[in-house]
């Protein structure tokens, strides 16, 4: 059981043709570990994260993801979700005209194959949106239509706690939060990793949140690949260093 990336390389399409951002990522992510991916801007975080979750933009060329021994290659985005795979988008997607609490109903629906229970639903689905500090009102809005970019971010965490996936890919979920949201969100996860078997990939650039959700191990990302890893104290390490020495170092290799 894991979710297991190796020599991953991936072309996105742009309009000169297919670039490869990926350059032979290999990461395994057991169930109740986190794990932090911190990089420059630029590196391909994003492109990992779309990647693994199946966006059709994302081409791998090759390497191989599987999840708890499944090929995800092979399967739809859907079939991702299905299969216990979550991703934060670092930026989450307007869905006018559907309804918060609908969206995360259908959501709930598809991945469990049946409807929730009306009564217990509407209570989880309260108590998620209040622990993340969205007022009741937020339901019935349009899935982040108009909401300020921290709004956006706590509703992930609101989907994240209500879908319960086996694997959470957070991209920088942290960004653009203030002190107390960024608490507020970290704390949520948090609620999420106590599950206990959970697995996340905490995709961030900024130390600041692992002083809120503890690593079990972190990986420096630069330039399309993992350059080097180690435990929460590499994060604290690039807190005083900064990442241009791994940047010139992997010039230097490129
Ligand atoms: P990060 O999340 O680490 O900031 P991204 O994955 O967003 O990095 O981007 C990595 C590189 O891939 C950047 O140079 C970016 O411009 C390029 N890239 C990503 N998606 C596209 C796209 N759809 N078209 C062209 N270039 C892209
Ligand atoms: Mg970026
Ligand atoms: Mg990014």
């Amino acid at each position: 059981m894991s979710l297991e990336i190796s020599g991953l390389h991936v072309d996105v399409e742009t309009e000169d043709g297919p670039k490869e951002i990926l350059k032979g990522v290999d990461l395994t992510i057991n169930p109740g570990e986190v794990h932090a991916i911190m990089g420059p801007n630029g590196s391909g975080k994003s492109t990992l994260a779309y990647s693994l979750a199946g966006h059709p933009k994302y081409h791998i060329t090759s390497g191989t993801v599987t999840l708890d021994g499944t090929p995800l290659n092979e399967l739809t985005v859907d079939e991702r979700a299905r299969a216990g795979l979550f991703l934060a988008m670092q930026y989450p997607v307007e869905v006018p005209g559907v309804s918060t609490a609908n969206f995360l109903r259908t959501a709930k629906t598809a991945l469990d194959g049946e409807a929730p229970k009306v009564r217990t639903w509407v209570k989880e689905v309260n108590a998620a949106m209040q622990e993340l500090g969205l007022d009741d009102s937020f339901t019935s809005r349009s899935l982040n239509e108009g909401f300020s970019g921290g709004e956006k971010k706590r509703a992930e965490i609101v989907q994240l706690q209500l879908l319960q996936p086996k694997y959470a890919i957070l991209d920088e979920t942290d960004s653009g939060l203030d002190i107390d949201a960024l608490r507020v969100v970290a704390d949520g996860v948090n609620r999420y990793t106590a599950q206990g078997d959970r697995g996340v990939l905490l995709i961030t650039h900024y130390t600041r949140i692992l002083n809120y959700i503890k690593p079990d191990f972190v990986h420096v990302y630069v330039d399309g690949r993992v350059v080097t890893e180690g435990g929460p104290e590499l994060a604290q390490k690039l807190e005083e260093t900064g990442y241009d020495s791994y940047i010139a170092a992997a010039r230097a290799n490129a």
